[in-house]
Parts: structure tokens; sequence; C-alpha cells
């Protein structure tokens, strides 16, 4: 079924091409049905499936993982699986800088 309005705020939706991002990496150009409101995005059933298709192929998928605090000496240390780190290409030795955005979310920027 074809939607008009937005379920979210009640905007205008018009058909569009847009470009996909994913983790800061486009994915591809696809068809959606977008809010001129708030910008809300929805893509057809088929869509999403290709979508996350290409995001398998390139390696994107399931880099989401829950991990341990462990205790190392005073401080603490938390192991970043595989998957991430060789995503983030981080390598041994190599420094990288922490800092807390609020007190729920620790960011890992990377030179
Ligand atoms: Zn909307």
């Amino acid at each position: 079924m074809e939607r008009k309005k937005c379920e979210e705020c009640g905007g205008k939706i018009e058909k569009k091409i847009v470009d996909y991002l994913f983790l800061g990496e486009s994915l591809g150009k696809f068809p959606a049905e977008v809010c001129m409101k708030c910008s809300e995005q929805v893509f057809d059933e088929s869509v999403t499936k290709k979508i996350a298709e290409i995001a398998k192929r390139k390696g994107l998928f399931g880099l989401n993982e829950r991990a341990k605090i462990n205790q190392i000496g005073g401080s603490v240390g938390i192991t970043i699986n595989k998957k991430i780190a060789d995503f983030l290409q981080l390598k041994k030795g190599e420094e990288v800088l922490l800092y807390p955005e609020n007190r729920k979310r620790l960011i890992i920027q990377i030179p």
C-alpha cells in the first residue's frame, strides 16, 4: 500500500532515490518514501533485504557486540573483537584517543 502521509508527523510523503548510509559508508542509491517534514525514510521490504545483503557482503553487518569489562592492574580493559578491530583497521601499538561523550557513551577516536 502506498503511504500518503508520514506516520510519525503527518508530513507529506514523496518518492525519492536516496543514498543509503550505513556506518558512514554509502551502500548505494535506493528508492524510498521520504517524509518532506521529518525526513523519515521508509524502504520497501525487497529494498531492505537488498540493503542488508550489501551490508553483509561489505562486512558491515553484525558489528555490535557485548563486551565485559576486565580488571588489568589498577585500570580496566575492554576487549575489542576481531571483526570490529578489522573494520576499524586497528593495529597493535597504535595510539587511539579515548573520551567519554557523556556518562553512557565512550568514544574511541582513531587517528
Ligand atoms: Zn514525518
